[in-house]
């Protein structure tokens, strides 16, 4: 039987379809390259937009299509299904269709409702019914209603297969409530994994061959959990990195690199800066996402840190971290926003100079306190989005261009895409670097020296 996946949005989808993939191949599925021949199709979806959620919706309109062929109800509408109608020659070949992720949380009953050819809603709540779903397809039994939205379970494994680099949630919902942002309200409140059970996942991952994990989260510096489930909960983020750290030491284990995100700048403690200052294992690079650069759009957005807290905070990391590379997530145009707030924050980033920065105009969400406010015209959200991307390209450009020359730790991902003749590895601090070598390499950390910048990737060669 053949599985075929189609995720949406971010680090912790990518986790949880993964974990449901790992699920599958354990059972003996295979994954197939189309949805067309899959024996199942699951849609892991994501509500941060609403553009994602139309894309999504114009996505099922296709998968109802495709149902329809698959059941020989319908003839090959374009040329998509042609390969569907080839498939199904012989009779009809069913394919089960899940919905599961952010999406499926917030609308669930309303989407089987309106969506009636999905087989399965699984919201992230009810994840850990995969495995009678998937038991219930191989036995070619009806599909059931999965109705759960109470015990959150973090899969025991979410590796994606085949892959060096791989996530794991330490925790999962958030209890930050800003004011553009649907995931408090679709994922729930915080709930912190068990340390013993992250030391566990690890174990397993580095016997699959991982070399790096990133510890995921929506809101990692807020993790306070327990050895054990059921413990009380003591263990703070900087605790939690430290006990990783020796683990991965005291079991010689093949994982070099650590990394976390997201993070929050209100909770980024001085004893997190130690951890990372003091192991070496956890990688130069932070991502902090600062949202805006004036202190009364950060409280209008509810941060709950100011401009003058951000800033001292990238001092104090710099000063105790020299090597550390940052990068942040920028939003312009919030309601209210003046010239002088984008200023303001043209202003920061010319102080803290990040290495690069995911920069977004405001898109108001239903169902968030800031849609309701009074909405700039979007020219003028795109406009100073458009400021602020070209500040961040000189940025980049500047802070890449001083590492040529320099030998950087590698960890090689694979063979370019470009150029089958060469290598392509990330450094500690999330840098593309593509280099020639043997391809007995893959997997592997070695040493490259920076030789050129060429667009946003370097080019290199192994140092001896
Ligand atoms: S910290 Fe804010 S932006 Fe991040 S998930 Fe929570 S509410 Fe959304």
């Amino acid at each position: 039987m053949t599985y075929f996946f189609e995720t949406y949005g971010c680090e912790m989808n990518i986790a949880e379809s993964a974990a449901v993939e790992q699920l599958l191949i354990a059972r003996g599925w295979t994954k197939s390259e189309s949805a067309q021949t899959a024996t199942l199709a699951i849609i892991n979806t994501c509500s941060i937009r609403e553009t994602a959620e139309n894309r999504i919706i114009g996505r099922l309109g296709w998968f109802n299509g495709l149902k329809a062929v698959r059941e020989c109800k319908n003839g090959a509408k374009t040329k998509m299904l042609e390969e569907a109608v080839e498939y199904v020659k012989n009779g009809p070949k069913p394919l089960t269709l899940v919905v599961m992720g952010c999406m499926a949380e917030r609308l669930l009953k309303d989407f089987q409702k309106n969506f009636p050819f999905v087989d399965y809603v699984v919201g992230t709540y009810a994840k850990h019914h995969f495995s009678e779903i998937i038991e219930a397809v191989e036995e070619g039994r009806k599909a059931f209603e999965v109705d759960d939205t109470e015990n959150y379970k973090f899969a025991s494994v979410s590796a994606e297969p085949g892959h060096f680099s791989t996530f794991v949630p330490i925790m999962h919902g958030c209890n930050n409530f800003c004011t553009y942002c649907i995931v408090p309200y679709v994922r729930g409140r915080e709930i912190s994994r068990p340390a013993g059970d992250i030391l566990k996942e690890i174990d397993v991952l580095g016997k699959m061959n991982v070399r790096e994990i990133t510890l995921i989260g929506q809101n990692v510096n807020s993790y306070m959990g327990a050895m054990k489930e059921g413990e009380n909960p003591c263990i703070n983020f900087a605790s939690l990195l430290s006990i990783v750290a020796e683990h991965l030491r005291q079991t010689k284990s093949p994982i070099k690199w650590v990394r976390f995100m997201s993070s929050h700048p209100k909770d980024f403690t001085d004893d997190v800066i130690d951890v990372i200052a003091k192991e070496d294992v956890i990688c130069r690079h932070i991502h902090l996402p600062v949202q805006h650069g004036s202190s009364r759009v950060l409280k209008a957005m509810n941060r709950r840190y100011t401009r003058e807290h951000y800033l001292d905070l990238v001092k104090k990391i710099k000063t105790k971290i020299p090597e550390v590379s940052l990068t942040t997530d920028i939003m312009m145009g919030f309601p209210g926003e003046t010239e002088e707030d984008v200023e303001l924050t043209l202003d920061l980033m010319r102080q803290v100079k990040y290495e690069s920065a995911m920069m977004y105009f405001y898109n108001p969400r239903e169902g968030t306190p800031a849609s309701k406010e009074k909405q700039l015209p979007v020219e003028v959200r795109k406009e100073r989005l458009q400021r602020v991307i070209d500040l961040q390209i000189e940025h980049t450009r500047e802070q890449m261009s001083k590492r040529v020359g320099k030998t950087v730790r590698t960890l090689v991902e694979g063979v370019s895409r470009d150029n089958k003749m060469e290598l392509l590895g990330q450094t500690e601090r999330h840098e593309k670097i593509a280099f020639e070598a043997s391809s007995s390499l893959i997997g592997t950390f070695v040493d490259v020296k920076i030789t050129q910048l060429s667009g946003n990737t370097f080019r290199g060669e192994i140092a001896n």
